[in-house]
């Protein structure tokens, strides 16, 4: 790459969702998130991170054996994807206002 970018306004941009495809090499040095423990290691529950919209894949035994191959990834793959759903349904999550019950 001759002219890489080196910033961009993502917002102006209209770039909603980021997937950095990184694979085996564990630097997340670059990722200032808060969603690794003190040794820059990955924080998550089966990928869900504590970050909110931060999310692993591919990880060693992430669910199970086959978590790090490209046979077998699927499994993580589609529980995350079902997870992004979720947690984007629990922020976008509105609760009613309280309403007043009138005593008889
Ligand atoms: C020895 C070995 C044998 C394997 N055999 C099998 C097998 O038989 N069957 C199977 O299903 N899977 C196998 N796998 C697993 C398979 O290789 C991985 O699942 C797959 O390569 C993951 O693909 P990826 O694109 O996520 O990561 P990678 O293929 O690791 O690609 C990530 C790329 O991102 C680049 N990168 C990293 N950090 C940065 C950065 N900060 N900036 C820019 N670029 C960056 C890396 O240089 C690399 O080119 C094997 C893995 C290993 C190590």
């Amino acid at each position: 790459m001759t002219d890489p970018i080196h910033e961009l306004d993502l917002r102006a941009a209209g770039i909603t969702s980021i997937v950095w495809a990184t694979g085996f090499h564990v630097d997340y040095s670059w990722l200032k998130v808060e969603a690794l423990d003190t040794n820059g290691r990955p924080l998550h529950q089966r990928g869900v991170s504590p970050e909110p919209g931060v999310y692993f894949l591919g990880l060693p035994w992430q669910s199970r054996r086959g978590s790090t191959f490209i046979w077998g990834v699927w499994h993580d793959a589609k529980y995350l994807a079902d997870q992004i759903e979720i947690q984007r349904g629990y922020r976008a999550y509105q609760p009613a206002a309280a309403q007043m019950v009138a005593a008889p």
